[in-house]
């Protein structure tokens, strides 16, 4: 049985705690390795390393920085389809999807590479008399992240690559459920030429997150997952002094307008409700059409495409559309929320709760479902149910349309598909959601721009990637200088003034 241990100190490192989970190959159910579950000595050993390590890589130049992060690309290229494949093993996603994973946390490292320029900080000239001002952006020290099981690649890239361009060391908790990728990472930046304990992975549960979020030496946490425990963390980690990004679940709706291209709108939602097996935090789970003669036209167009979508193993290639969900219980988690829908008087126009695959059996494979006439008050709209069903909720008019997505609890994505600009402004101006889509059903912005939600699908200020993480990943410190020659003579009392 493989044994999946931390990568600490520019090694891989067998697990101490005596503790360890299984990682499941999803299509057949079998445990393909254990996985070590740290300790708090464990984790306080390597945040002791990053500490050492810190301070050489945080005044190597921005540029050194950069050039690691550059010849990390080429790292990523040469090793994209091995990534990809323990990737998709452990997760179970399309190979194809799963170089997607991969290809998303390069465009980040890539993003990177381009950091001097944002670490420049700000100048004033002449301030005052005598007086100039600078500001600069100086690294945290050891910041830490807590990543989710559904991109075991692209999270941590959005963390670690630009916590470590910025001067930082970085401890990376993956999720347990997958964790192969991210140990190859670690090891991968240390070939592009990080030094040694900068970047370390350590392997566990809530044992190894409490530890990091108690740590008085970690500064900063940035954490993807689930909405409870993003909150927990928000919480504990703020309480603690540290400076947090917390971002959690989502229920993205998106509004089909009269006017909508249908086709387009139907194949747009058959990609961003089923792709991954719904286990994407973009993922469209709610589809909301306007009008009745909207929505039956869409269910029509709906309904045959989801009936033909092919569900496998990442190992049949191109057949699959979308693979096993990841675990046992979260299969079990979908189809009881998918029983709960019926029970509670949603038509459910494709039935997948039958759904088997001949040799794969064992597996946590999930049929796609499709329910119609989906109300507020059912459990699966209010839940996230991460898992390839797609709910529709009809609205008479676009004014209940958007007030539908923006009175949900949470507020990651929304799309609105509509052939009209004034609908389309009027949507992306009003929406209490962090990212919109126009005629884009999963509107993942680019790595130079930044990702993040809002509501109860994030907490903290600071977004993912693009600036944002610049401004998470550093300090600003601001100089106020004068020499001899602007010194007043004698002592002023008042506060100073630039009259
Ligand atoms: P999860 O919350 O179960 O786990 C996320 C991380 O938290 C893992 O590293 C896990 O080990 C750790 N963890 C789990 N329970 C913990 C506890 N009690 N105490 C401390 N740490 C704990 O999430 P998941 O199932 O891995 O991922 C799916 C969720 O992530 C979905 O809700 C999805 O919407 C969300 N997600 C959000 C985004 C986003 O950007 N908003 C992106 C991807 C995934």
């Amino acid at each position: 049985m493989e044994q999946i241990g931390h990568y600490i100190d520019g090694a891989e490192a067998a697990g101490g705690s005596g503790r360890t989970a299984d990682v499941f190959n999803p299509a057949t159910g079998e445990v393909q390795a254990r996985v070590a579950l740290a300790g708090t000595e464990e984790v306080n050993r390597a945040v002791e390393i990053a500490a050492a390590a810190q301070p050489e890589w945080g005044a190597a130049t921005p540029q050194a920085r950069a050039r690691v992060m550059m010849r990390m690309v080429d790292l990523l290229h040469r090793d994209m389809d091995r990534l990809a494949e323990v990737l998709s093993r452990e997760h179970g996603k399309t190979f194809p999807d799963a170089r997607g994973d991969v290809q998303r946390g390069l465009e980040v490292v890539e993003f990177c590479i381009g950091a001097p320029h944002l670490l420049k900080g700000e100048y004033t000239d002449s301030a005052g008399p005598g007086i100039d001002m600078y500001s600069m952006r100086q690294p945290l020290g050891v910041a830490a992240g807590i990543t989710p099981f559904n991109f075991p690649a692209m999270i941590p890239m959005w963390m670690f690559a630009p916590a470590l361009v910025c001067g930082n060391a970085f401890i990376l908790k993956p999720s347990e459920r997958d964790p192969g990728v991210p140990v190859m990472l670690a090891a991968l930046m240390e070939e592009a030429g990080l030094p040694r304990g900068v970047l370390q992975v350590v392997n566990g549960d809530r044992e190894a997150v409490d530890a990091l979020l108690d740590h008085p030496t970690v500064q900063a946490i940035g954490f993807v997952g689930s909405t409870p425990i993003a909150e927990y963390i928000y919480g504990r980690g703020c309480s603690a002094g540290k400076r947090m990004q917390c971002f959690g679940g989502a229920k993205n709706h998106m509004i089909i307008m009269p006017d909508a291209d249908m086709d387009q709108a139907a194949d747009a939602l058959i990609g961003a409700g089923y792709g991954a097996a719904g286990e994407r935090c973009m993922a469209i789970s709610v589809a909301v059409p306007v009008g009745d003669e909207t929505a039956d036209r869409l269910i029509g167009k709906l309904a045959p495409k989801v009936e033909a979508l092919k569900i496998g193993p990442c190992t049949a290639g191109d057949d699959v559309d979308f693979g096993p969900v990841i675990t046992a219980a979260a299969k079990q988690g979908i189809l009881e929320l998918v029983n709960s829908g019926v029970e509670q008087g949603a038509k459910l126009v494709v039935d997948g709760r039958d759904f088997s695959l001949q040799g794969y059996e064992h597996g946590f494979f999930v049929g796609a479902h499709l329910f119609d006439r989906v109300t507020p008050d059912m459990d699966i709209y209010q839940k996230e149910i991460f898992g390839p069903v797609l709910s529709t909720v009809r609205a008479q008019s676009y004014e209940q349309a958007i007030s539908l997505a923006m009175d949900h609890e949470y507020g990651n994505g929304a799309a609105i598909f509509t052939r009209d600009g004034d609908t389309a402004r009027d949507f992306a101006n009003r929406i209490n959601i962090g990212m919109v889509g126009v005629n884009v059903p999963i509107p993942v912005p680019l790595a130079y721009h930044s990702f993040g939600g809002w509501k109860k699908s994030a907490f903290g200020d600071l977004n993912q990637h693009g600036p944002d993480s610049i401004r998470f990943y550093t300090r600003t410190k601001t100089v106020t200088t004068r020499w001899p020659s602007g010194i007043r003579e004698g002592a002023d009392f008042s506060i100073p003034t630039m009259d």
